[in-house]
């Protein structure tokens, strides 16, 4: 059976001791649970401090986003070379806000992924409508380009190892979360478009999250459904308590 893997992204919030006070009552209080994975994706100038507090925990740190390139003349980016050095485990690629507001596209994603697995870092790779996209019918092409470019000539381990969000655009921090059929339909779609690519195998490996206002209240139904294994939360990720409710919902 696939684990669980609740991952927070905090955006753009939080200063240092907000984020240090916070992982560390995660690490003490995550539950011992070989079921459930927890990830905390901070900005960068967080990541060594909550590295160093997270060591030996079963709490992992991940980037919100990184360069392709290992290192360069670059200007304000960071490269995989340094999240590595720094003990970073995995890095979130492709999301939402990055495509809309830093034109992030499905061939910059791409390369991230390579760049990801190239340095050891596991990527959580972003896909999603909008709401126009969703109201013309065109979620599931849509969905399946971007998943099938973020993968593209990915070995069939590396697939194996990629954590896909599904994160419809218009139920990010919106409070209008897909109901779990919804967003069930839509990550039993992207288990078959690996499927497609890849193998039976392959496919049946890999963690699909759901992501876009999940919360305590709705966490239980959607990881219930058959093919969501995890969450991506931004909101219900920026108190420690909240947190971990929704950490404590993948260990059932
Ligand atoms: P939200 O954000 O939980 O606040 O809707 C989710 C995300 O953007 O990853």
């Amino acid at each position: 059976m696939r684990k669980k893997v609740i991952a927070g992204n905090w955006k753009m919030n939080k200063v240092l001791s907000e984020a240090n006070s916070f992982v560390d009552e995660v690490v003490e209080k995550v539950p011992n649970s070989d079921q459930v994975e927890a990830i905390v994706c901070a900005p960068f100038p967080f990541l060594a401090s909550l590295v160093e507090k997270a060591n030996g925990s079963k709490v992992k740190i991940a980037a919100q986003n990184m360069h392709f390139e290992d290192n360069g003349a670059f200007t304000g980016e960071v490269s995989p070379v340094m999240l590595k050095d720094l003990g970073v485990t995995h890095v979130v690629l492709g999301h939402s806000e990055r495509r809309e507001y830093f034109a992030e596209s499905d061939e910059t994603v791409n390369k991230k992924t390579h760049a990801a697995f190239n340095h050891g870092l596991t990527p959580i790779v972003c896909v999603g409508e909008t709401l126009e996209q969703r109201e013309a019918n065109e979620t599931m092409n849509l969905v399946e380009a971007q998943v099938k470019k973020a993968l593209e000539g990915l070995s069939a381990d590396q697939v194996a190892k990629t954590i896909i969000a599904y994160e419809p655009v218009w139920a990010i921090g919106t409070g209008k979360t897909a109901t779990s059929e919804q967003a069930n339909e839509v990550c039993t779609h992207i288990r078959n478009v690996v499927k497609e690519v890849t193998s039976e195998e392959t496919a049946e490996q890999l963690i699909i999250q759901y992501g876009g206002s999940v919360k305590p209240a709705n966490v239980d139904e959607l990881l219930a459904q058959s093919d969501i294994d995890g969450a991506l939360v931004g909101g219900a990720s920026l108190e420690a308590d909240s947190f971990l409710q929704l950490v404590e919902a993948g260990t059932k």
